[in-house]
């Protein structure tokens, strides 16, 4: 059995034409997926020997919705899901004026090790595939009964580091027959693979791209980001280029702000120093602090002061607005939270 989630357009075509029947029925069966109706049975204009067929075949790999809180300050909605394999993964529904946005997580846990980040405390589990990430969208939308109309892939993973998998995902999101979100309303962010970032330059789409930076130099940022052992901000910032000739889209730099570690003076102007000239908009986050480390919040004076240095020096810089705080729905906390849980019942 495989999860249909997984398959595209042409994969459908192609299993459908291997099984004998018309390939126009593939469009027809994704129009009812992305349309919210998740069981064969009630695709009612397709023949019911092919139904038969599908469900031989294919199942609906929908986690279970093991948790669930709304803000009450900005009805922020954040869901716990459980996959089959009984991994945890969180996403987040924010909603704003433009419409509402979802985070996704594109990996069980991550690698990368953000010394600030909850996601990668217990280190990666596993990828998830392409059916497992587009189907967060599917449950929120269930459960809000709203339509999402943007997606940031800012959940807990590094959607570089599951490289295709994600690709498909964004096709399959962007595509008429699937989600049909405007690729422009889609914003992947990543810690700095270089040449992933180099692949998905060529991969000829519209996105948003969102780097991870969080330091103005290397020696600061190793101390923050295991990855930065691998790769310079020089290479970083080459690599964000050659993504702004070939796409032309601005690329956002992220900036989460810890006291005392990367919010002062000095280093506003370093950054103004380094992001210079470039098609680019800086997004300063308040960090949120974590069980797991001691980093703390730079005050709101020094958050407003370092936005202040980026947009003198020409530097356009906002501050993200923090999005259902009473929910802890920074991520990876949720996860972390009910993984010590179980543990604590085991006795382990
Ligand atoms: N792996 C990807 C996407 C996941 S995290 C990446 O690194 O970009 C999305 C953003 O939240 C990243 O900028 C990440 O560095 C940041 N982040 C993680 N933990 C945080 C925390 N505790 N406070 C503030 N930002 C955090």
């Amino acid at each position: 059995m495989q999860n249909i989630l997984d398959f595209n357009l042409e994969d459908l075509k192609q299993w459908i034409s291997e099984e004998g029947e018309s390939t126009f029925r593939a469009k027809q069966i994704l129009d009812w997926i992305y349309k919210g109706t998740l069981e064969f049975d009630q695709m009612n204009n397709i023949p019911k020997s092919l139904i038969e067929k599908l469900k031989d075949k294919f199942y609906f790999s929908i986690p279970e919705v093991v948790d669930k809180f709304k803000s009450d300050i900005d009805g922020t909605e954040k869901f716990l899901l459980a996959y089959n394999d009984g991994n945890l993964i969180e996403c987040v529904v924010m909603r704003y004026k433009h419409g509402n946005s979802i985070c996704v997580s594109t990996q069980v846990g991550c690698r990368m090790g953000c010394k600030f980040c909850a996601s990668t405390v217990g280190g990666m589990v596993r990828n998830l595939s392409s059916g497992e990430i587009i189907a967060q969208v599917l449950v929120a939308q269930k459960i809000t009964g709203e339509r999402i109309s943007n997606i940031v892939l800012m959940g807990s993973g590094e959607p570089l580091d599951n490289y295709e998998n994600v690709i498909k995902f964004i096709r399959l999101v962007n595509a008429s027959y699937g989600l049909n979100i405007g690729q422009r309303h889609i914003t992947l962010s990543t810690c700095g693979l270089v040449p992933e970032i180099m692949k998905l330059a060529d991969e000829d789409l519209q996105i948003t791209l969102a780097i991870s930076l969080h330091a103005p130099n290397d020696v600061l940022r190793k101390t923050m980001m295991p990855v930065a052992n691998k790769y310079s901000i020089d290479e970083i910032l080459e690599a964000c280029k050659y993504y702004i000739n070939k796409t032309n889209r601005r690329i956002t730099f992220e900036y989460s702000l810890v006291s005392n570690v990367n919010d002062n003076e000095e280093q506003a102007k370093e950054l103004c120093e380094i992001l210079k000239g470039m098609l680019c908009h800086v997004n300063l986050i308040p960090v949120n602090e974590v069980r797991e480390n001691n980093f703390k919040k730079s005050t709101s004076e020094k958050i407003k002061k370092f936005g202040n240095i980026l947009n003198s020096c020409g530097i356009e810089t906002t501050v993200r607005r923090e999005m259902g705080a009473d929910i802890n729905a920074a991520c990876g906390q949720l996860r972390r939270s009910y993984l010590e849980a179980r543990k604590d019942n085991k006795g382990v």
